[in-house]
């Protein structure tokens, strides 16, 4: 295999090697070790908050953070950023280590957490106060944020700006002690009320929460925000890059200024911004995946639609294809949205190279072979994988009695259909030619079974006289078939770009995302697939075999590759 393809690589893996990539992240990192900055090391870190799932966005971040590390001779880790409890649960945290480990990721320095640096948090802060920087706001919530102002208007100086560093600081420690409620005070940092930008308008650094924390219990009572925790978390951690998505563009001032402010154990942290994943089809919103569960939409946080890690692993989606597909739509500093198509031809590479080839019906119309010898039943030898020679091949078994797929058949076929019909010959795929002869209908008017004639001299694939079918069907053995489940999937979202221009996402959901087809025949081979594997069902697609409930399959991806579609149309 080593075509151009559609995706314009020139080998089956894809990937430029990795230290040949080349983007303006790893431009600026290339050239800091070329100055100097943070002594030629490189760190990163991957941050995500225990609220939910991790989804192939997350994956993007993780990849790129974990690459650039290892491509640079640096080290990456993954740190939980447990700062609301209000939210985060124990099990997301472990679920989202065991998905960048499926990924075939590791953290550097094992799992960290941002709630181990509480305490560093809590001294800096008071290091604020003490320097006048900060200050307890006795306002409500929505005041704060009514008196921020706008892009063109200052806003207004809370009434407790100016209180003095020692009042500041015994209504902090009440505020840590437990003295008041949720939402009575927080602490705020003191810059500018009248600053462009709207973030350094004196931004809240505590809250007071009242809730039992899944590391820390009920210790701590104020809780630091995100943009109190998140520099700070990086440079005690000795982090030298800190990659983020484009909406933290504005929170860089912030960012810097903070890291500023404070007796920092080393180098500053440098942000950067990228621009996040989108792809076609779907959401990529922790807060929209949570509602699709929520209201019963999908199954759960697994269902096989999902772009959660979960969902498409249930999928049967490779680890491998997805990280190449990342690398592939590497980093850009402008939002865009990809195709789901082109996440699915890396899918299909991938599986094509390493899915073991087997035959499954999965709508059955029974077809007997009138002169096959009755009783008798031969065994039939097929490949495993035509990609890969070390497969081998697998026996068969054939009979007098099979199921064909009930979409192969026609009694009255319009002139472009070229499989089954009456007085028409197909080839049956690693089996004979057969001729139908006549049709069993039911009492409804259904087809019931097909009858047909077998030509005995064709079990070679080819017919003596040289005559070629124009059609090669798949089937199963009716005595030896296995009975199983099957489910196609479609887009989860109508629209491709759901929820734009102000729509709600839900709007274009797609009910008819899942079809259960439960009569489904697998030839007998298929006893040897494991929980969790792949396989491709001839003429079919590829499918997964739940890791859960034997004998039940998802579709994975179909074999039309839509993205090559896509990209002739484009010219
Ligand atoms: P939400 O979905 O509510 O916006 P989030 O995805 O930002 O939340 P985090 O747990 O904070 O949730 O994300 C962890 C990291 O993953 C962050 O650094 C974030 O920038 C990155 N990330 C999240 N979504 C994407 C995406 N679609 N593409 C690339 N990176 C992403
Ligand atoms: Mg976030």
């Amino acid at each position: 295999m080593s075509s151009v393809d559609s995706m314009g690589f020139a080998d089956s893996r894809g990937l430029s090697r990795p230290s040949e990539r080349s983007d303006f992240i790893r431009s600026l990192v290339r050239q800091e070790i070329a100055d100097g900055t943070f002594a030629k090391r490189v760190q990163t870190r991957f941050p995500p908050e225990p609220n939910g799932y991790l989804h192939i966005g997350h994956a993007k971040s993780i990849c790129l953070n974990f690459d650039l590390a290892a491509e640079f001779g640096g080290i990456c880790n993954l740190r939980l950023d447990d700062t609301n409890p209000e939210t985060e649960r124990a099990h997301f945290a472990a679920a989202i280590e065991e998905d960048i480990a499926w990924l075939g990721y590791e953290s550097h320095s094992g799992t960290l957490y941002a709630s181990d640096y509480f305490g560093q948090l809590y001294e800096w802060a008071e290091q604020l106060i003490n320097a006048g920087l900060a200050y307890v706001d006795d306002q409500d919530a929505a005041t704060i944020s009514k008196n921020r102002g706008s892009f063109s208007e200052p806003g207004i100086s809370s009434p407790f700006r100016d209180r003095s560093v020692a009042e500041n600081l015994t209504l902090f420690r009440q505020m840590a002690a437990g003295d008041f409620a949720a939402g009575e005070r927080v602490l705020r940092a003191r810059i500018d009320m009248a600053h462009e930008n709207m973030l350094m308008r004196d931004p809240v650094l505590y809250r007071i929460r009242h809730y039992d924390h899944h590391r820390t219990g009920t210790k701590w009572c104020v809780y630091p925000t995100y943009d109190w925790a998140h520099g700070q978390s990086d440079a005690i951690e000795g982090v030298t890059n800190s990659i983020c998505t484009l909406e933290f563009d504005a929170h860089r001032p912030l960012y810097d200024w903070f890291l500023d402010h404070l007796d920092l154990p080393g180098d500053r942290p440098r942000q950067t911004e990228f621009a996040r994943l989108n792809i076609t089809h779907t959401v990529l919103s922790k807060r929209l995946l949570m509602q699709l569960v929520d209201e019963g939409h999908v199954e759960g946080w697994d269902d096989p639609r999902m772009p959660t890690l979960r969902g498409l692993r249930r999928r049967g989606f490779p680890p491998s294809a997805i990280k190449d597909f990342c690398r592939h739509v590497g980093v850009a500093r402008v939002d865009g949205t990809v195709e789901v198509e082109l996440l699915e031809s890396f899918v299909r590479r991938e599986l094509n190279r390493t899915s073991l080839r087997r035959m499954a019906v999965l709508n059955p119309l029974p077809l007997l072979i009138e002169n096959y010898p009755s009783g008798q039943v031969e065994m039939r030898e097929a490949v495993n994988n035509p990609e890969d020679p070390f497969a081998g091949t697998r026996q068969v078994p054939f009979d007098g009695e099979l199921f064909i797929e009930r979409d192969d058949f026609m009694l009255e076929p319009p002139s472009k259909f070229y499989r089954l019909a009456p007085g028409r010959e197909v080839r049956l795929r690693s089996g004979y030619f057969v001729t139908c002869t006549g049709v069993d209908t039911a009492a409804d008017g259904t087809i019931a079974r097909v009858r047909c004639s077998y030509d005995p001299d064709t079990g070679s694939g080819q017919a003596p006289d040289g005559r070629r079918p124009k059609a090669t069907l798949h089937w199963v053995s009716a005595k030896h078939a296995i009975d199983g489940q099957v489910v196609l999937y479609e887009r989860l979202f109508a629209d491709s770009h759901p929820g734009a221009d102000g729509a709600d996402p839900m709007d274009s959901f797609n009910p008819a995302s899942v079809q259960h087809l439960e009569n489904a025949k697998f030839e007998a081979a298929m006893a040897d697939i494991a929980p969790g594997q792949v396989v491709q069902f001839e003429r079919l697609g590829y499918f997964a075999h739940d890791p859960i409930t034997t004998n039940f399959f998802h579709r994975t991806v179909g074999l039309r590759d839509e993205w090559a579609r896509i990209q002739k149309r484009r010219g």
